[in-house]
């Protein structure tokens, strides 16, 4: 009997097993057109009913105001990171942007910027990437055209538990690794972005939400299937969406509805995070989370084994012993080492047990 295997991984990530099995089902036959939505025109009427329902279900599930768009973009969450400033930092003519640098994903985001405008970081540089600063010490830059910051970095396991004051200012947001893991108050921000390979899908697809008022503002060097106008206006039909993606995405979004929405993920997410966090906070050091834990992230828990800076033998042992009872996917981003647990919705609180055990049982062994 093949054992089963569990997922941790930071992305592409683990997908509902009830969601792969419908993929598969509807594989070579999408609902007996005859044709796989491999083969699909991305301008039939449907995939147009595909688009439609992945669209009304992003909507319904987040509650999106009628005055924002939704798109479906190619290029990754690092595509947005070029196309955030691209289209954003001409808003307002001093052409700058305030950047919160709270991890890899947000400071890779601010050196993109940094090609088309001037960034300003708004708070006194991090030594390291543990903590968020205090908002007390922001300072916002008055033209700036936008403030941006990353709801969850997925490298560091730091993650926003409010949302940011910025004074007025439009509100950008990475949620690639957060997205729809709680709900959010998308009135509050100018634009959303999140790469579907984490918490909503497979790699492929990026969901932009963006407010009707901030399309339209593109440098004229943007690249066009870049400029929100173009995709805007073109229903995210410009050119060939990644229509795979969308199609699992769809399936996904469904997955969520049927299991109680963005509320059910949030309590979910809770409890399974706690689960390992309690077993951290309660083993006297031998594992340890360098993140405040005002800011650990319920979605990416980066802890050390053994000692503070973490015994490399003793974290190999518990990757292989892991590895045996079919846990995959733990080691932590290569920048950083140690061990990463990544728990998306699509893993489940019995997943999350498997390992929780695992924790105890190692430290008695091994402390
Ligand atoms: N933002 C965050 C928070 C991420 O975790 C990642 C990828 N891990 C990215 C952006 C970059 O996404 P992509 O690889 O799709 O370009």
């Amino acid at each position: 009997e093949k054992k089963q295997t569990i997922n941790f991984g930071a992305g592409p990530a683990k997908l509902p097993q009830s969601v792969l099995c419908q993929a598969q089902k509807e594989f070579i036959d999408y609902n007996g057109i005859g044709i796989s939505v491999l083969e699909m025109s991305h301008r039939s009427s449907d995939f147009s009913k595909i688009m439609n329902t992945t669209e009304n279900l992003l909507r319904e599930l987040l509650s999106i105001p009628d005055n924002y768009k939704v798109m479906f973009l190619q290029g990754g969450g690092s595509g947005q990171f070029s196309a955030v400033p691209l289209n954003l930092i001409g808003l307002k003519q001093d052409m700058c942007a305030d950047y919160l640098v709270t991890g890899t994903w947000s400071s890779k985001a601010a050196k993109e910027a940094e090609k088309y405008g001037t960034v300003n970081v708004v708070h006194p540089k991090l030594e390291s990437y543990t903590k968020i600063p205090d908002s007390s010490s922001w300072s916002l830059t008055a033209g700036a055209s936008y403030v941006y910051y990353c709801y969850n970095e997925t490298v560091h396991g730091v993650e926003y538990n409010f949302t940011p004051d910025t004074h007025g200012a439009v509100l950008v947001s990475d949620m690639s690794s957060n997205f729809l893991s709680r709900p959010v108050d998308v009135s509050k921000f100018g634009l959303i972005f999140a790469g579907a390979q984490k918490n909503v899908g497979c790699a492929g697809v990026t969901v932009v939400i963006v407010r009707d008022d901030l399309i339209g503002h593109a440098l004229k060097d943007c690249p066009v299937v870049l400029d929100y106008k173009v995709q805007a206006d073109n229903n995210s039909l410009y050119n060939t969406p990644p229509c795979f993606s969308i199609y699992i995405m769809c399936l996904v979004l469904n997955w969520i509805k049927n299991n109680g929405g963005v509320e059910a993920m949030e309590t979910l997410s809770k409890k399974k995070s706690s689960l390992i966090y309690d077993i951290i906070n309660s083993s006297n050091g031998f594992y340890t989370c360098p993140v405040d834990i005002a800011c650990r992230s319920r979605m990416n828990l980066p802890f050390r084994v053994g000692k503070k800076d973490g015994d490399e033998a003793l974290e190999k042992k518990f990757l292989d012993g892991a590895s045996k009872l079919g846990m995959i996917s733990l080691q932590g981003h290569r920048s950083v080492g140690g061990i990463r647990v990544s728990l998306y919705n699509a893993v489940t609180v019995e997943d999350t047990m498997v390992l929780a055990n695992y924790m105890t049982d190692f430290l008695k062994e091994n402390q």
